[in-house]
């Protein structure tokens, strides 16, 4: 356990894997044994349980009984060294249906029961930020994107032609994205809101979902096949003058399942390739990252451009790999396995 602990600080890269509940109680489940190490065993359900067994290593293993006030425990440190100056990335991976959303934002409807960890960091900062009142004074500003087919798209733009706000709104630019520029914003054209308290931080995701799904009408369940990324911008100055600036980004990842190219064409193969891509982009970064690679090819894909200054050098990243129990999920479940083990 104190080994665990020690080797958690150490490194800037840490990666966890949650378990979703089995939807149906007769369905056979995958996971063999959760070893308090973090080790995982699964089973492949075609094999003999002895040449069928797996096994993957991890920093913590959140089983189906977790929840988010669990998950939260251990991801806290993290959020809290945002306030210290540490920028920091938190990414849901996984195929579509595994959890992601829910352990980033929480059970769709948005009630404060269960909420994600998108609402307890930031429940937290506003928190911490009142309690160093004292001593330093923080803002935080938010900015809400997606990234489908390689394009950055604002979540919290304004209806320029109404020119009110909130609404429902249907405008959306194409931002380029900055890398290092001195401000630190690598988004410099894309909304950036104060929040004061959870609840703005509240109304605002739900508005950046209202925007999320007007633009989705033409294509069905666009949420899993887009990156959605919330930053919270945090700048402090303390009695001294002294000023402190990091941002903490959340980004619940497209699903990461393979689509049968036999099987689709057009627009949906154009859309199935970039994701593979950028998530592609996004593991050879981090893998980079922990084998101290001198060229880290942040350039690949808009994702890691974007987050090219909250990866790598003092910057910490959290990984969760999220699966589900299901024996018909196997396949993908073992591609999710492999892809936590190698940036790991
Ligand atoms: P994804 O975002 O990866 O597509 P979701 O987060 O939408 O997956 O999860 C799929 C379904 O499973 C949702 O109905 C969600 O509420 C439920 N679910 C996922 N993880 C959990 C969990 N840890 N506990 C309870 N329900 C969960
Ligand atoms: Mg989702």
């Amino acid at each position: 356990k104190l080994y665990n602990m020690v080797q958690d600080l150490k490194g800037n890269i840490r990666v966890y894997c949650r378990i979703r509940p089995a939807f149906s109680a007769e369905s056979k489940n995958v996971v063999d044994f959760i070893g308090e190490d973090g080790s995982l065993f699964i089973l492949d359900p075609s094999k003999t349980s002895k040449d069928g067994r797996k096994s993957f290593q991890f920093n913590r293993i959140f089983g189906p009984t977790a929840g988010q006030d669990e998950v939260y425990r251990d991801t806290q440190p993290l959020i809290r060294s945002v306030m210290d100056g540490y920028n920091v990335c938190i990414f849901a991976y996984g195929q579509t249906g595994s959890g992601k959303t829910h352990t980033m934002s929480g059970p769709s409807g948005g009630t404060s029961k269960d909420m994600g960890i998108n609402y307890l960091a930031l429940n937290d900062l506003f928190h911490m930020s009142n309690e160093r009142e004292a001593t330093i004074k923080y803002d935080i500003y938010v900015q809400m994107v997606e990234i489908y087919n390689e394009q950055v798209r604002d979540l919290l733009a304004e209806d320029k032609t109404e020119n009110k706000y909130p609404l429902p709104y249907t405008y959306y630019y194409s931002l380029e994205i900055r890398s290092c520029n001195d401000d630190g914003l690598s988004l410099p054209d894309a909304r950036m809101l104060s929040v004061k308290s959870t609840t703005d931080v509240m109304t605002l995701m739900k508005f950046g979902e209202v925007n999320r799904a007007v633009s989705s009408t033409a294509i069905n369940n666009r949420s899993s096949r887009s990156h959605s990324v919330l930053t919270v911008h945090i700048n402090g100055k303390d009695i001294t003058g002294n000023s402190i600036r990091s941002c903490l980004h959340l980004i619940d990842l497209a699903g990461s399942e393979r689509v049968d190219k036999s099987e689709v064409t057009g627009d949906r193969l154009k859309e199935a390739q970039y994701i593979n891509k950028s998530l592609s982009c996004l593991g050879d970064v981090i893998t980079a990252l922990a084998q101290k690679n001198s060229h880290i090819p942040y350039r690949n894909s808009k994702l890691t451009l974007l987050l090219q200054d909250s990866l790598g050098g003092h910057a910490k990243t959290l990984m969760f790999a999220h699966m589900s129990p299901e024996t018909d999920s196997f396949g993908e479940t073992v591609s999710t396995l492999k892809f936590a083990q190698r940036v790991s």
